[in-house]
């Protein structure tokens, strides 16, 4: 059995839908189709929650009201036969109905989170009709019943794993079923989700709990490039990657994929895919437990980093220093990327600034502080690449006056990132395709 997840943009438009009915009718494999809502729908629902959350009602209903004509149109074009068309309409009034009661009841984080469930419930829903109407014999799984996180919202493998057997059990005789990605159940049993782009996540767990013989995500794109596509020219996409790379890779700036989508899969050991829904026949990208080449394979970059220098020379020769601080990063949930450490000063890098002024307040009696905004982090990632100097030569050469105000090596074999202002990244992500992979 197989997973196959779709995100926003595979379903965003009538015909993609229809690509996609292609994609999972063409082999008789078994498989589990993991749906993102359509593209745009859950930004939309986050811009309407926020307004339902500032009481700003009139503007809320405006957005509703704009999401769902959106909603008719597609199914107009989706849909052919008025009886299916008929199925369609009822299941997006359904949904509105909701998103306008809300604007009546008083908010909470619980009912945010019901708002942004409805994308993925209507484009599983909306899929189905479409599979109805073309004699395609499916079962919907509902995420709800199966996809569950605890109390610090972790996932809960053991649990999905049961859950998800019995429901297959039960529809042995299936060989398509359809879930949505993204939302779950939480601790107190209220409807939750994965975070952004979290339907990945959603597919990797699945495959992981039924042991999967692949993952594949299907995006926009024909695999994880060597360097961001957006901004450098020359790119090429990456047949292979090893779980480690692609996390780092994830992790560090290289949109395609969630990153905590690649630990169920490389835990499990189940090969994840990543493929065009435009463009099926090309190769795309395969991760697995597969170390390949040594060397420099891709670059990514991770904005909206913050630095924050701490210096002091009571460092000098202590001991316990690094805990005290990382104790009020703890403290304050908020998760370290880099860290540099001189015998007088450490410095360190976070991505969530929400905590930034009450934890600047309390690493103040520790030193000095210093605190640059608006820094990107560009990781080279490639398999033991810090263990080969030629690599290490290279990429040192390749850069040309941009001052790095960070760099990272030997954390982990397979990283080296460096840290740069902001307005300095497009100009070092071109520096390294050169030097790197010589194309300017
Ligand atoms: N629909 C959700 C989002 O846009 C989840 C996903 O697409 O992965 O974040
Ligand atoms: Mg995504």
């Amino acid at each position: 059995m197989k997973v196959m997840k779709f995100g926003g943009t595979s379903v965003g438009k009538p015909e993609r839908i229809r690509q996609v009915a292609t994609l999972i009718t063409k082999d008789n494999e078994p498989k589990i189709v993991v749906l993102s809502a359509l593209s745009g729908t859950t930004n939309a629902l986050v811009s309407i929650g926020e307004l339902v959350a500032e009481g700003r009602k009139e503007n809320a209903k405006l957005e509703i009201e704009k999401l769902e004509k959106h909603y008719q149109n597609f199914i107009e074009e989706l849909i052919q036969k008025s009886e299916f068309l008929e199925k369609a309409k009822a299941i997006v009034a359904e949904h509105f109905e909701f998103l306008k009661i809300v604007l009546r009841i008083s908010f909470s984080k619980a009912l945010n989170n019901e708002i942004l469930a409805q994308g993925e419930l209507l484009s599983t829903k909306l899929f189905c009709v479409f599979l109805q109407e073309n004699n395609i014999e499916y079962q919907l799984l509902p995420a709800l019943e199966f996809m569950n996180i605890d109390e610090n919202d972790e996932p809960e493998i053991i649990n999905i794993e049961k859950k998800l057997k019995q429901l297959l059990q039960q529809n042995s005789e299936q060989k398509i079923f359809i879930t949505q990605g993204y939302i779950c159940k939480n601790a107190k049993q209220e409807v939750d989700n994965l975070k952004r782009g979290g339907s990945d996540y959603s597919a990797s767990l699945i495959a992981a709990a039924i042991n999967a013989s692949v993952c594949e995500i299907w995006t926009d794109i024909d695999g994880m490039h060597n360097n961001d596509p957006r901004v450098v020219e020359k790119t090429f996409p990456i047949e292979q990657l090893s779980f480690d790379e692609a996390a780092e890779l994830a992790y560090f700036g290289a949109k395609i994929l969630h990153p905590a989508s690649i630990w169920p899969a490389q835990n499990y050991n189940v090969p994840v895919k990543l493929l065009n829904t435009m463009h099926p026949e090309e190769k795309g990208t395969t991760i697995s437990d597969k170390t390949n080449i040594v060397g420099a394979k891709a670059i990514a970059a991770k904005d909206n980093i913050t630095a924050i220098r701490i210096k002091s020379s009571r460092m000098l020769l202590a001991y316990g220093f690094l805990r005290k601080i990382f104790e009020v990063f703890e403290k304050y949930k908020t998760s370290i990327d880099m860290i540099t450490t001189s015998e007088v000063a450490v410095s360190i890098t976070i991505d969530n600034t929400e905590s930034l002024n009450s934890i600047l307040k309390e690493l103040e009696p520790f030193g000095t502080i210093e605190v640059d905004e608006n820094q990107t982090i560009v990781s080279v990632v490639g398999n033991e690449i810090s263990q080969t100097d030629e690599t290490i030569k290279k990429l040192f050469n390749s850069i040309h006056e941009i001052p790095v105000r960070m760099v990272s090596y030997g954390g982990s074999p397979h990283n080296i990132s460096l840290l740069v202002a902001a307005e300095n990244k497009i100009a070092l992500l071109k520096q390294l395709n050169k030097g790197l992979f010589g194309l300017a």
